[in-house]
């Protein structure tokens, strides 16, 4: 069997000139079976290799959009050329590469012949092919079809990858989180499906979700009822995508893989002449030559983090304060409504108290989603990615880690799980791993009511100063946790990276309604039924057992006393005593056993048996940490008339002041991943091992930095 190279390129890249200068006189021209297109057939010699060379027609892309294109993409998937040169227009490498990606998306073994380097040179623009060769991570040629030059070098290039028949992995592309997430399903029935298929499944969802009509009637003939699963995946999508964005999936793959391809060149890939330079700099190329600078770019990213900040805790005040009094109207009427005794605690306590103090960040959580919101549709966080890029090289991580790390909360209010997945564009097995055990540490949208709660308390004057700097301490935490991780356990080289940036884009009113709204619904709706079922299992484990009969006696005694001998301030020394019950009752509860038993590990840090409990809580989910606080003041509470909000009682609370408040935002920053994310580490990873590492090396790392800081905190060095 001889060996069969494909030429393939956009139409008048110079395939044809190319082919006659391989092949010379040595051809054969017949038509693709079939079909009516030409097809030309050479054979290239030497040094006793014999490759058979076939011109392909010319197209712009894989998706069967002409007669041309079908045959190309039938030809390249059944015939399986051992290696496919693809003809690349250098004075057009943008509109090019377009169709190179898209063979490497389909793992097809290409090796670039950057033609036409005289013209472009002409043109005042000058590629850099190594540059460009490592970046994609194929072999890239420069050559002039016209007089041979640079032809030896290429087919010596394309006889390496022949030779070495290395399989390729197909390329992996973000196509943002919508359409990323349709992908993976759609993948995922396509894996459980019986049909076969010539091509990778996650190309195959690609085409789909492009409406490519041979694809969509293959797999229709295939197996229809996996047809149907595809489609109304693909629909749900695709109306999303109209509501949210006001275009279609194919619209938004193109824009992406143009994105890719851009911010390769961006990387001084092409270099124009000084003189052609003017008119070639798009409006976004130039509000990015800013946005994106070396030094500008990071002091504009914390000016707009820092003015998210102050809008979200700004605007939220008026709001809060009406949940806040719902829920104390609500609290009121139970507790008129309802005789003294279990179920009455139940509601006050552990519903009310518990599951209200999540829900009173409800204002400020829609504040924050409005505003990231904002910074996404534009296209600004995309740059805050590409920024970090470089930094993140350096910490071990890789340029696509950015994404995850921003899903999952990197400026506030995500969430670990989709971050976690966001990962799997990952090549690299140790960096994906750096990567899903250093993502979790960003603040997700369950961290956020517990800092709101914390420096409502203790920073009210300062709220949006601090969370800055506790967003600076998460990424700065992650990136050395990284970096430690991948010089120990983790430790290799790293890969060269690529970081897609798309065209700014007027974001739609509806369309940042719609986003808010999404992750407003799912902050509530996760309150109302996880938050609520874990406060209520919470609120259980904290009443019962109940105290002992002698214990209750005791409390009965004093009251006697007291009653007899001083009749004046009889009433506060009642509720003296009742205090003391309530709070003897909680510590002897099952929880209050859990916590007063890890109190003389966790004192170190500033944290005391109420606040252990809470923490426990928060591995189910991060809002119980505020919900078991407000359940355990509640029941320490004895006068139900009083209606201080769980920030104004901790911050008059003897236990607690600013040090603590700050060692505990660090612990809750740091330690186990919840639950939900500790399993998707495992998924991910492929292991369980990396699930529990990830519990233990995170509970260990926050407990460290916790200890440090109350305990430097306590000598009074902050000023609080
Ligand atoms: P095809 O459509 O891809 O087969 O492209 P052709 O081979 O027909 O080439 C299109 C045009 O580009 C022709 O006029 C060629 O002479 C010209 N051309 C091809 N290669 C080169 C090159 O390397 N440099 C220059 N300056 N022109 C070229
Ligand atoms: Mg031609």
């Amino acid at each position: 069997m001889s060996t069969m190279v494909a030429l393939a390129g956009n139409p008048n890249s110079g395939k044809t000139t190319l082919f006659n200068t391989l092949t010379g006189a040595r051809q054969h021209v017949g038509n693709y079976p079939g079909v009516t297109v030409e097809r030309k057939e050479g054979r290239y010699i030497e040094n006793g290799l014999t490759l058979t060379l076939i011109d392909l027609p010319g197209m712009y892309s894989l998706t069967a959009y002409s007669m041309e294109e079908l045959v190309a993409r039938d030809f390249l998937v059944q015939e399986k050329p051992q290696a496919v040169v693809n003809i690349v227009d250098a004075a057009n490498l943008e509109r090019n590469l377009y169709l190179s990606i898209q063979f490497m998306e389909l793992g097809m073994p290409i090796c670039i012949a950057l033609n036409m380097v005289d013209a472009a040179q002409k043109h005042g623009i000058e590629i850099d092919s190594e540059k460009l060769s490592k970046l994609l991570n194929v072999p890239v040629v420069p050559t002039v079809a016209r007089n041979g030059r640079g032809k030896t070098e290429l087919m010596a290039a394309a006889k390496r990858m022949i030779v070495a028949n290395k399989p390729t992995v197909p390329l992996i592309i973000s196509y943002g989180e919508d359409i990323d997430q349709a992908i993976a399903d759609m993948e995922a029935e396509i894996a459980v499906s019986s049909a076969t298929f010539h091509y990778p499944h996650r190309w195959l969802a690609i085409k789909f979700l492009e409406t490519d009509p041979q694809i969509l009637e293959h797999c229709e003939g295939q197996d229809p009822a996996l047809f149907a699963r595809l489609d109304s995946i693909a629909k749900r999508v695709t109306r999303h995508i109209a509501d949210t964005l006001a275009t279609y999936p194919e619209a938004v793959i193109a824009d992406h893989r143009y994105g890719y391809i851009r911010s390769i060149i961006k990387q001084g890939v092409v270099v124009h002449h000084q003189e052609l330079d003017q008119n070639r700099l798009f409006i976004t190329d130039r509000i990015d030559s800013i946005v994106t600078n070396r030094f500008v770019g990071p002091l504009i990213m914390i000016a707009v983090i820092m003015a998210l900040y102050q809008f979200t805790f700004t605007y939220s005040k008026v709001p809060m304060a009406w949940v806040e009094n719902l829920f104390d109207g609500l609290s009121g009427f139970a507790d008129s409504a309802l005789s003294d005794g279990m179920l009455k605690s139940l509601i006050i306590s552990g519903v009310i108290d518990g599951v209200g103090g999540v829900m009173g960040f409800v204002p400020l959580i829609v504040f924050m989603f409005l505003g990231i919101s904002v910074l996404e549709d534009t296209g600004y966080l995309a740059r805050v990615a590409f920024m970090f890029d470089r930094v993140f090289r350096s910490f071990g991580l890789h340029g696509s880690s950015v994404m995850p790390f921003i899903v999952s909360g990197g400026i506030a209010g995500g969430c670990a799980v989709p971050g976690v997945m966001a990962a799997r564009t990952l090549k690299s097995r140790r960096e994906r791993l750096a990567t899903l055990l250093t993502a979790p540490f960003m603040n997700c949208g369950a961290k956020l009511p517990v800092f709101a709660l914390l420096v409502a308390a203790f920073f009210a004057e300062n709220e949006a100063r601090v969370m800055l700097i506790i967003t600076m301490v998460s990424w700065g935490g992650a990136l050395l946790s990284a970096k430690l991780l991948r010089s120990t356990v983790i430790k290799g080289e790293s890969t060269p990276f690529i970081m897609e940036l798309p065209p700014y884009r007027l974001p739609t009113f509806r369309g940042l309604l719609m986003h808010t709204w999404e992750r407003t619904r799912q902050y509530v709706k996760k309150a109302g039924t996880v938050i609520l079922g874990i406060s209520i299992i919470l609120w259980a484990l904290m009443t019962f057992p109940g105290l002992p009969e002698t214990q209750q006696q005791m409390f009965e005694q004093q009251r006697e006393t007291v009653m007899t001998a001083a009749p004046r301030g009889l009433k506060e020394q009642l509720g003296a005593i009742d205090s003391q019950e309530a709070e003897a009752a909680l510590k002897y509860s099952i929880a209050g056993k859990i916590g007063t038993a890890m109190e003389s590990v966790s004192q170190l840090a500033g944290f005391d048996w109420r606040t252990n409990i809470a923490l426990v809580g928060g591995f189910a989910a991060k809002e119980v940490v505020v919900s078991t606080l407000g359940t355990a003041y509640s029941l320490g509470k004895v006068d139900p008339e009083e209606t201080a909000s769980l920030a104004e009682t901790l911050a008059n609370d003897p236990a607690w002041n600013p040090v603590v408040a700050l060692s505990l935002m660090i612990f809750t920053i740091f330690y186990a991943p919840c639950f939900v994310t500790v399993v998707c580490i495992a998924r991910e990873a492929g292991s369980w091992k990396w699930g529990a590492f990830s519990i233990i090396f995170n509970t260990a790392l926050a407990f460290g930095l916790s200890v440090l800081v109350y305990q430097i905190g306590s000598t009074g060095i902050f000023g609080v």
